[in-house]
């Protein structure tokens, strides 16, 4: 069975289309992400764009702060503060990757954590730890709703992530045993990963290479979920060898139209969940 991460995202975005209305309705604005992109990765350009088209076809508002790639640490952290001091700005996200100069971890504490719409201020993803979701990001949560929409149980399911990142990884792991999984984290370090993923019942892929996730890596009953976004002569594709793996597991998400569907639409609803807040008032 194919997980359509582009039908959840379409229910995801019912819900937002309906909700930005009553938010127009009710305060007379719309509510607004704001993007800061440092530098000219053309993929970044691409996602931002595509980012801010889908808000504005939901109703809401806008807008990408593009800052020259020698911009220095503190006009990127002026421009955060900036943005989040401001009442008419709900969703604050940085694209990444940042030029190599930028302190990543620096940058992101200075986005307002009730305006954090990918959950990488690091009080969000502190409070993550304690179970508290509110600001989790956006990637794991985009994994744990595809689930949730097919029904798929979590608790006491053996789950086997390959990424330990705090964008996928480290939340993810912590999605999942808020569920009651019990979870493994691999990485470039992990001896005979094969072993620990032919024993899961959920594996997640982000390790970004391209047929990563093979057929002998894997049971028959297995849910896979593929994070991996990798350009192959032009076309988009995951990590997980799509073709072979689809006849053998029971449950797979395709690259496109998986995870990253979903990974967008989560973004715009949490900024409609931010306004809210910001205004008193809960999604
Ligand atoms: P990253 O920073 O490069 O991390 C890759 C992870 O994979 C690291 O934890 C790394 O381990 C691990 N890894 C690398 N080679 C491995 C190997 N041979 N065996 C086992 N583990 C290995 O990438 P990222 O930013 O987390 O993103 C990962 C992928 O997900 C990329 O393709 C990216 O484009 C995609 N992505 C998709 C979404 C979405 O919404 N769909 C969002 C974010 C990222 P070490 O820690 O040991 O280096």
């Amino acid at each position: 069975m194919i997980l359509d991460g582009k039908l959840v995202a379409k229910k995801i975005e019912a819900g937002i289309r309906e909700r930005a209305k009553e938010f127009y309705d009710n305060f007379g604005m719309k509510a607004s992400l704001h993007t800061i992109l440092v530098g000219n990765d053309e993929a970044s350009k691409i996602y931002a764009r595509s980012k801010l088209n889908s808000l504005k076809n939901l109703g809401m508002d806008g807008e990408i702060h593009h800052m020259d790639e020698n911009s220095k640490e503190e006009d990127v952290i002026n421009k955060l503060k900036e943005l989040s001091s401001k009442k008419d700005v709900h969703g604050i996200m940085v694209e990444m990757p940042l030029p190599k100069h930028l302190k990543k971890e620096k940058i992101l504490l200075n986005i307002d954590p009730e305006k954090d719409v990918d959950g990488q201020n690091p009080s969000n993803l502190g409070l993550l730890m304690l179970g508290i979701e509110d600001h989790a990001p956006s990637t794991p949560r985009a994994v744990i709703r595809i689930l949730e929409e097919y029904n798929v149980p979590i608790a006491s399911k053996k789950v086997c992530i390959i990424n330990r990142t705090p964008v996928v990884g480290k939340p993810l792991a912590m999605l999942f045993l808020n569920r009651d999984a019990t979870v493994t984290i691999c990485h470039s370090k992990t001896l005979n990963i094969e072993k620990i993923t032919l024993e899961s019942d959920i594996i997640v892929v982000a390790v970004g290479r391209p047929n990563f996730l093979k057929e002998e890596m894997v049971k028959a009953e297995s849910i896979v979920l593929d994070v991996g976004i990798n350009s192959v002569n032009g076309k988009i594709v995951g990590d997980a060898d799509f073709n072979s793996l689809v006849n053998k597991v029971a449950m797979i998400t395709p690259v496109p139209g998986g995870v990253g569907s979903v990974t967008t639409s989560l973004i715009i609803e949490q900024t409609l969940k931010n306004a809210l807040k910001q205004m008193g008032k809960i999604y």
